[in-house]
């Protein structure tokens, strides 16, 4: 570097190292925060070991594809508003004049020739369709757009206007494709996001609502209070705290839907968070046992549909093992330990409709999956759709 170029940089970073020092003696002694890096700050914390983690896998598993991925992984991601039906002031004009759309219903070049019931193809018997409710709405803002939304309203009862979620979380609860007067289980709930949204369809007679853990079940049942009409919160909902793995013992042939929303990995909180953070030293093991668990999950979801039902599976991960690997092994020992067949049911017409709001992942030869990217940094989210033929 030519001398005067090196001096400016030198007095560049003098000046800024003076401004930092200023901005900090305007701040109150009590609110400065010391870092604390050699005594407590682990020597590889757990986004460092996720990262690795991520990097020898996924770099395997996505190939060229992983470059941009980690980039949008490693990026602040992009919400949806899921607008609150019961909501007297949902908001919409103003999500409107902020230039943003639903994407459920103004697909934006995508397939827009296609009705709401779109035939699916490859590995069903014969065409079925793909009903999307007309009831859920998400709001998001165009491509490559970063803006944040504004926090939603109450109404006049204390109702807020919209729910902030991952827009890529409502293709599960699309793909569930649930009916009027269906009994619909969502087997793994908190903190509640997928479970507001199957709300919207205002179509379910009963639902099921269960997170193995109290205080999460607890707090969603709160969460719901200020979302929906406590009416519909003491007649169609039930709401427990049960271990999932047992729901097949306990309720069997029973439900037309069953969502399967299991724990994982969670990459991009994993990527992000030191707290509460699976890739953890101590919390290895647990890690590990993911598969086992998620499994476990399916096989109950399973046993709790009725023959005809359906089920979806869903994760936030992109891990095969998390995801094709536990699909692959539910059908197989559905068949063999509890004599249920089952028919995976094609996903390609969701695919096709949101093609320009998502980025899925080519080729997947078992289930779909939204795959990040800077442009529409949703995702990732794993869903794959199956049918109880006994
Ligand atoms: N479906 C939720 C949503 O859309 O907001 C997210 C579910 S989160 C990915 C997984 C949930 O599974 C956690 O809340 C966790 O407490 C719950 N869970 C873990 N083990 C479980 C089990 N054995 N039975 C039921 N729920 C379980």
């Amino acid at each position: 570097m030519p001398h005067s170029i090196m001096s400016l940089f030198l007095d560049v970073n003098r000046l800024l190292l003076r401004k930092v020092k200023y901005l900090r003696s305007l701040m109150p002694r009590r609110n400065r925060v010391k870092e604390k890096w050699a005594a407590t700050r682990p020597k590889h914390p757990p986004t460092q070991l996720a990262l690795q983690h991520f990097d020898a896998t996924y770099g395997a598993q996505l190939g060229q594809l992983w470059p941009s991925v980690r980039v949008a992984l490693l990026t602040e991601r992009k919400y949806g508003a899921l607008l609150n039906n019961f909501s007297q002031d949902a908001g919409i004009a103003d999500l409107q004049a902020q230039g943003c759309r639903d994407f459920i219903s103004d697909r934006d070049g995508e397939a827009k020739e296609e009705s709401r019931d779109v035939p699916t193809d490859g590995d069903v018997d014969g065409p079925s369709p793909l009903h999307l409710s007309p009831n859920i709405k998400c709001f998001v803002f165009p491509r490559g757009d970063v803006t944040r939304f504004k926090p939603a309203r109450p109404d006049q009862f204390g109702r807020l206007g919209y729910y902030l979620m991952d827009a890529a979380s409502v293709l599960p609860c699309l793909a569930l494709d649930v009916q009027e007067g269906h009994a619909v289980l969502d087997l793994c709930a908190a903190p509640g996001g997928k479970t507001r949204a199957l709300l919207q369809t205002q179509m379910i007679r009963i639902l099921c609502i269960n997170d193995s853990s109290v205080s999460r079940t607890l707090r969603l049942r709160k969460v719901l209070h200020s979302y929906i009409p406590k009416f519909l919160t003491d007649e169609n909902l039930h709401i427990t705290s049960f271990d999932g793995t047992k729901w097949g013992e306990i309720e069997s042939n029973t439900f037309d839907r069953v969502l399967v929303d299991v724990p994982c990995t969670t990459d991009r909180h994993s990527l992000m968070e030191d707290d509460n953070n699976l890739f953890s030293k101590n919390r290895t093991g647990e890690r590990r046992m993911l598969p086992k668990l998620q499994l476990e999950l399916l096989l109950a979801g399973i046993q709790a549909a009725c023959p005809g039902g359906e089920i979806l599976y869903s994760t936030c991960t992109l891990s095969l093992n998390q995801n094709l690997g536990v699909v692959e092994q539910a059908i197989y020992l559905a068949q063999e330990n509890h004599g249920i067949h089952l028919q995976v049911v094609s996903l390609r017409p969701l695919t096709q409709m949101f093609r320009n709001t998502f980025h899925f992942t080519p080729d997947l030869h078992l289930g779909e999956m939204v795959i990040p990217h800077l442009a529409a940094n949703f995702g990732p989210i794993y869903l794959c759709k199956l049918r109880r033929l006994t």
